[in-house]
């Protein structure tokens, strides 16, 4: 996020005009590929105007797949409201209208009397955020940077709309994270190896059936993403990371520096 906003400043400060507009397009898909709830591979694939139907299964997202739902309700109300707004507004403005926003820019232009205005006003802004842009990754919708990154609807939208096809999506991280770091959870260090913490995840998804004890009890989250950044290589390194004590060390540790180590030895 840090990254996201030095580069928007950067942006801000060049002049203002159509290579200015897609700067900023430029700068909203990186992100949104940073924060993808999909797997990287159909992602990049999709940016370039190809389609993958199938999961690539080897990405971090693929490796560690976040929980879905039935998100057909959701994608059917950013569908309804990309179309009621004449696909000409951008994710910010179609957020704001989702959620019943009083907004100037956007009662100036009567949307606030759209029958989609505040359809989405019990979810938070970052929700929807997360909802469009797997609509986008998945090719339901597209941003169109030639009419200031305009949200437009594709073909594929139309049988979720009619209601013919139901619709997985991934649940939103964001809410996730803001939800854990309130109740004061350690704070996972922000480097990590992903891709390391996903093989982590899936040990302790081992260890924890084979031993029948819920997973968050043989290390949490935070715990495996500092592995995952600090790589320890010895029992003493383990012992540095925090929530690995002596105890937990000589039950779980040589199991995952035995991870680290093959993963560090490029072991696939
Ligand atoms: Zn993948």
């Amino acid at each position: 996020p840090a990254d996201i906003g030095r580069v928007r400043h950067l942006i801000e400060q060049s002049e203002p005009g159509p290579q200015q507009q897609v700067e900023f397009h430029k700068l909203n898909t990186m992100a949104a590929f940073a924060e993808a709830q999909t797997c990287r591979r159909q992602v990049l694939l999709h940016y370039f105007d190809e389609s993958a139907l199938e999961p690539c299964g080897n990405c971090d997202i693929c490796l560690d797949p976040p929980k879905r739902y039935n998100g057909t309700e959701d994608a059917q109300k950013v569908l309804s409201c990309i179309y009621r707004l004449g696909q000409r507004f951008g994710i910010n403005h179609l957020i704001e209208v989702l959620r019943g926003s009083k907004a100037a820019p956007l009662v100036d232009r009567g949307h606030d009397k759209l029958s989609t205005w505040g359809i989405g006003k019990d979810k938070s802004h970052e929700y929807w955020l997360s909802v469009i842009r797997q609509l986008i990754h998945l090719g339901l919708a597209s941003q169109d940077v030639t009419r200031g990154s305009s949200i437009t609807l594709n073909p594929a939208a139309r049988p979720i709309l009619k209601g013919e096809v139901a619709l997985m999506l991934a649940e939103p991280r964001i809410a996730l994270s803001t939800v854990k770091r309130k109740v004061g959870q350690a704070k996972a260090p922000l480097n990590y190896d992903r891709k390391l913490f996903a093989r982590l995840k899936s040990l302790r998804r081992n260890i924890a059936e084979q031993q029948d004890v819920p997973p968050y009890l043989v290390f949490n989250d935070a715990t495996l993403a500092e592995m995952a950044a600090m790589l320890p290589t010895s029992p003493g390194e383990m012992l540095a990371v925090n929530g690995v004590g002596e105890r937990k060390l000589s039950r779980f540790g040589g199991e995952f520096l035995d991870e680290i180590a093959a993963y560090l030895a490029g072991d696939p």
